[in-house]
């Protein structure tokens, strides 16, 4: 399929209203993904994106950054590390926990995973307060990788997560963005 711009990969997109609790906007990716074109695309973009920042591995956040990241690792010709919710590894991880609205969250990482001085790309579906990101890329600093950047398809700015990544010298790049 011919690639699409980033207004056609947009509309890609679907939003669902009140999803999952009243005011929230859901960016739903599904749609993107049954598109060739859009998933062709998205791939592609940031697939280069990860070779622009210099990454050597492409780790994934569970559960729609393993679609996305995979996809790219397969693309820039990189190795794929999965970034797991607790008690999915079979091995010692190391983890780390995260403050959600309400209560908190855990991410875990097989440090064997990562060879020593790997360059690691972060990819996820989409960014919004950068509590997921922020998690991640601290798991990858715990092994004594470097955090190359953090990709995302979708950036929700107002809600301040790519700022806030920045703000800790991870370079961010999104494809497209809602206000
Ligand atoms: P955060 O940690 O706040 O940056 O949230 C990022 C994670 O939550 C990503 O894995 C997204 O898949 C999911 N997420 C948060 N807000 C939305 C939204 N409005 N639409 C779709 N997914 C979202």
């Amino acid at each position: 399929p011919a690639a699409l711009d980033l207004e056609q990969l947009r509309a890609s997109i679907r939003t669902v209203p009140d999803f999952p609790k009243p005011g929230i906007q859901f960016r739903d990716i599904t749609t993107l993904l049954s598109e060739p074109a859009a998933l062709r695309t998205s791939v592609s973009l940031l697939a280069d994106m990860a070779r622009d920042q210099g990454a050597t591995v492409i780790a994934g956040m569970e559960a729609r950054g393993f679609i996305f990241g995979a996809a790219v690792a397969i693309h820039a010709g990189l190795g794929f590390v999965p970034i797991r919710k607790p008690g999915k590894l079979p091995v010692e991880t190391i983890g780390v926990d995260y403050a959600l609205e309400y209560g908190t969250d855990r991410l875990e990482l097989d440090p064997s995973a990562l060879a020593p001085g790997a360059r690691v790309a972060l990819v996820d579906d989409l960014i919004a307060t950068g509590g997921t990101a922020l998690a991640a890329a601290e798991l990858v600093k715990l092994t004594g990788a470097h955090v190359a950047g953090a990709l995302f398809v979708v950036d929700l700015p107002d809600l301040g997560g790519s700022t806030r990544l920045r703000d800790a010298d991870i370079p961010v790049h999104s494809l497209v963005s809602f206000d």
